[in-house]
């Protein structure tokens, strides 16, 4: 492959690979064997005891904030091509991430505070972020309006004095679930009167601050995502002091647009591995199986899906990498094209794969005794979240047209 691996990531990666090995294959039973406890006794949210044991290891073995595109306060920063394998191999384990500090949607909070916070809002959120004492969630999404176009959005943020005055109801909000979860990114309108592209901000919201209410949770095809769950928030007269606004009012599109890029992109990167990890499932399930007197990888049906399957994630590979590169040499701005083309395609392919190893465990694949089922009900979301499918596509057409205009 043209995109050989760095020294350093080539490093990072065997060494995850053998953490993943050690710590991470053989405790999934254990992963779902505690939160299923937790949920016959009544309260799935509470902290993964598992995960929170292996952070430190991980911690300890420098596996740990492998994300940040840049240098930060000591934390190393990776650039995204170096970051796409490793991310790559998180996605095969959807609680991974976790385990590294490196699980949406702490990771683009903590990229977003990085960036666009003052020196005090670092000290006060991203150290705790980064340190992996405390959660994050990013409040954009609200039911009462098509969230797929963010200026839509009418949670208000209104200037009282020195403080702002938030009232807004929000959901699917990743991550609230979870105890830990101590502080929100919420996106919503200081002016409705300016621009269109100026009228929303975005501000941090401590979730102990009176007048939020975690309301309930949104299951995923039954799913709870427990404990990090996505959640509907009232944010009901919510006080917080002016300086806890990001950038400045009427700036949350510039912040969207900055921290959209590095999160779609991981994503996308995650729906790889959970692609290839289907693929070796199907693999191994289909030469194991006999029926009609053969092993069910002899039937030329299965020929034609694997092939296809190792087209399409080499393909959306290849095409992640591109983007990664562009995002590294010229901006995330200048590389929306080929972000809204892997948005797109990743997710649809992981989709397809996913289905097709279900296809090939027959009745197993849709059971809870095999990953499957899991992967495919995450993988469809990744359809929705951080653009549907059709608003990147349009975004791609409209370049597409403009170059022949
Ligand atoms: C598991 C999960 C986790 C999520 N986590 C978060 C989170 O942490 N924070 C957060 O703020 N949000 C989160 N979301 C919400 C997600 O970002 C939104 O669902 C998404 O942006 C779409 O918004 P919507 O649901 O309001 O759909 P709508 O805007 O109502 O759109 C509905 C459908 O209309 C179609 N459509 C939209 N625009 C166009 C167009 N231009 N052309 C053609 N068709 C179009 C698409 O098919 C789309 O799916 C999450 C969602 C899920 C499922």
């Amino acid at each position: 492959m043209f995109a050989e691996p760095s020294a350093k990531t080539a490093d990072l990666l065997q060494r995850m690979r053998d953490f993943f090995d050690r710590y991470i294959y053989p405790n999934e039973a254990r992963h779902h064997e505690e939160m299923a406890a937790f949920r016959r006794a009544g309260n799935p949210w509470q902290l993964s005891p598992l995960i929170e044991e292996l952070k430190p290891i991980a911690r300890e073995a420098g596996l740990w904030n492998m994300f940040l595109p840049h240098e930060h306060r000591g934390v190393p920063g990776i650039s995204n091509l170096d970051y796409a394998p490793l991310c790559e191999l998180m996605g095969r384990v959807s609680w991974s991430g976790q385990v590294f500090n490196c699980s949406a949607p702490d990771t683009g909070n903590m990229e977003t505070i990085e960036r666009y916070g003052t020196e005090a809002q670092k000290d006060e959120w991203l150290e705790p972020l980064l340190a992996g004492r405390i959660r994050s969630g990013f409040l954009m999404t609200e039911p009462a309006v098509a969230s797929s176009d963010a200026t839509n959005i009418q949670c208000s943020i209104v200037r009282d004095g020195d403080h702002y005055l938030i009232n807004g109801r929000k959901w699917f909000s990743s991550g609230a679930g979870s105890p830990d979860c101590k502080i929100y990114i919420v996106m919503g309108k200081t002016d409705p009167d300016a621009p269109r592209h100026a009228q929303q901000s975005m501000v941090l919201v401590p979730r102990d601050t009176a007048g939020v209410k975690v309301v309930r949770h949104l299951s995923v095809f039954g799913y709870d995502d427990a404990p990090h769950g996505h959640m509907e928030v009232l944010l009901e007269n919510v006080r917080v002091p002016v300086s806890n606004m990001l950038l400045g009012e009427g700036r949350g599109f510039e912040i969207a647009q900055g921290r959209l890029g590095p999160g779609r992109i991981h994503h996308c990167m995650r729906s790889i591995g959970a692609a290839e990890r289907a693929l070796e499932m199907m693999v191994d399930r289909l030469q194991a199986r006999i029926a009609f007197g053969k092993p069910l990888a002899a039937q030329s049906v299965w020929h034609e899906r694997i092939a296809e399957s190792r087209c399409m994630i080499d393909q959306a590979r290849l095409l992640t990498l591109n983007a990664a590169w562009k995002m590294d040499t010229v901006g995330n701005k200048e590389a929306r094209a080929e972000i809204a083309m892997i948005k797109v395609v990743a997710p649809n392919m992981s989709c397809k794969v996913v289905d097709w190893a279900i296809q090939a465990h027959g009745a197993a694949g849709v059971s809870q005794d095999f990953w499957l089922a899991e992967a495919y009900a995450h993988q469809r979301t990744v359809r929705i979240v951080d653009g549907p499918d059709e608003v990147h596509r349009n975004a791609i057409a409209k370049l597409e047209l403009a170059k022949r205009r």
